[in-house]
C-alpha cells in the first residue's frame, strides 16, 4: 500500500456562483463521497496554506495580480464571460496553488509517495495575464516552477486528460523544453486551441504534445493513446515527476463535453501514469483537480483515482458502466501521432511486435 496524501481546505467552497457549472458542490460532494466510502482517513492529509505572491507571479504578471486584488476588493465581478470572481476568489486561488505546492514538497520531501489536490478554482485555462475558462491561477504550472526552483526538479511532465486543451498551461510552457505538456481533448471544441500540429516553439519544439480526439473515443482509444503516444514520448523526457491536470468532464455522462470514457477506462489512463511514474521517476505523481460537471461522475471517479494511487485491491467505484455509444477507431490518428513526434522505436513495448500489428489493425 501507498502513502498517498490529499489536499482539501473548505475555504475554496466560498469561491462559488449559483447556477455556474464550476460551483462549490463539486468539491463539497466529493470530499462527502470520500468520508462515506472511509478512505479518506486513510489518506495523509497536507496541510493548505495560500500560496506566495512570488510563487504566483512566477507565472502570472503583476498587473494581473493587483488587478485581482482590485476585483474582488470591490466584491466581485468577471474576469472573461465564463469566469467570476467573489470577494473571497483571490484567497481561494491563493490557496488553490498553495494546497497543490504544498502537495509538491511533500512528495519531493518523501512524507508522501504520490498524491491529489482536492483543489478548486481549476486552473489549466489560466493565461498569464488574465484568467479564463473558469480557471483564475494556473495551478499546475505554478507548481511546475515551484518543484523547479525550489527543489532543483531539472524536468516536470504534465499531462492533462480533461475534455478541453489545457491552453493556459501549454501557452506557458509552450517555448519552454524542461516541461513536457501531453495534453488530449475533445477536438475543435473549447477553448480551440490544441491541434496536433501545436507542438512548441524554440527549445520547446516537441515538448508540447497535442492529442485532439473527435466526439465519441472510448476506453480502447484513450488507453491506446496513452500506450502509444504518451508512454513513448514520456521515456523519450525522462520527467523527475508527473503531474496531472486531473479534469473528469471527458466522461460520456458529462454535461460539457461528447467523449465516451468511463471512470473505469479513467482508472485505466491513472493506472498508466503510475506505471510510468515507477518506471522513470520513482512514483512521484501528483493529481490535481481540474474540470469534472457530473457531480455523481466527479465523487466517484475521484474516489477511484485514490483508490488507484494508493493501490487498493477494490476495483474503480464505477457506478455507472461504459458509455452506451460505440467507441471511434482512433488507430489513423495514432500512426499520424506518432510520425509527428518521431516515435519509432517499439522495444518498449512488452507484446511481440506481431501482436502489436494486430493491435493496429482493430484499433485497439
Ligand atoms: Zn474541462
Amino acid at each position: 500500500m501507498r502513502r498517498t496524501a490529499i489536499v482539501y481546505d473548505p475555504f475554496n467552497l466560498r469561491h462559488t456562483l449559483e447556477g455556474h457549472p464550476e460551483n462549490f458542490r463539486r468539491l463539497k460532494g466529493t470530499v462527502e463521497l470520500l468520508e462515506d466510502d472511509g478512505i479518506l482517513e486513510r489518506l495523509i492529509s497536507v496541510a493548505s496554506t495560500p500560496a506566495s505572491l512570488d510563487a504566483i507571479a512566477r507565472v502570472h504578471t503583476h498587473s494581473y495580480l493587483e488587478r485581482l486584488e482590485i476585483i474582488t476588493g470591490r466584491g466581485g465581478g468577471h474576469l472573461d464571460a465564463d469566469t467570476y470572481v467573489n470577494s473571497d476568489s483571490f484567497e481561494a486561488a491563493l490557496r488553490a496553488a498553495g494546497g497543490l505546492i504544498n502537495l509538491v514538497d511533500a512528495v519531493l520531501w518523501k512524507q508522501a509517495a504520490n498524491g491529489f489536490a482536492l483543489v478548486r478554482p481549476p486552473g489549466h485555462h489560466a493565461l498569464v495575464q488574465n484568467g479564463m475558462g473558469f480557471c483564475i491561477f494556473a495551478n499546475v504550472a505554478i507548481a511546475a516552477r515551484h518543484a523547479q526552483r525550489r527543489h532543483g526538479v531539472q524536468r516536470v511532465m504534465i499531462v492533462d486528460f480533461d475534455v478541453h486543451h489545457g491552453n493556459g498551461t501549454q501557452d506557458i510552457f509552450y517555448n519552454d523544453p524542461s516541461v513536457l505538456f501531453i495534453s488530449t481533448h475533445q477536438f475543435p471544441y473549447y477553448p480551440g486551441t490544441g491541434a496536433a500540429t501545436e507542438m512548441g516553439v524554440e527549445g520547446g519544439h516537441g515538448t508540447t504534445v497535442n492529442i485532439p480526439f473527435p466526439p465519441h473515443v472510448g476506453d480502447q482509444g484513450y488507453l491506446e493513446a496513452f500506450q502509444k503516444v504518451l508512454a513513448p514520448v514520456a521515456r523519450r523526457f525522462k520527467p523527475e515527476m508527473i503531474l496531472l491536470s486531473a479534469g473528469f468532464d471527458a466522461h460520456w455522462m458529462d454535461p460539457l463535453a461528447s467523449m465516451g470514457l468511463s471512470i473505469t477506462g479513467y482508472m485505466a489512463l491513472v493506472n498508466e501514469l503510475m506505471t510510468l511514474a515507477d518506471e522513470l521517476c520513482g512514483g512521484r505523481l501528483i493529481c490535481v483537480l481540474e474540470g469534472g460537471y457530473n457531480l455523481q461522475v466527479l465523487s466517484h471517479s475521484v474516489v477511484s483515482t485514490f483508490r488507484m494511487l494508493r493501490g487498493d485491491a477494490l476495483p474503480p467505484s464505477d457506478p455507472f458502466g461504459p458509455a452506451p455509444s460505440t467507441e471511434r477507431d482512433v488507430a489513423a490518428l495514432i500512426s499520424r501521432l506518432r510520425l509527428l513526434h518521431g516515435i519509432r522505436d517499439t522495444s518498449q513495448h512488452t507484446l511481440p511486435s506481431r501482436w502489436m500489428d494486430l493491435g493496429d489493425e482493430f484499433g485497439i
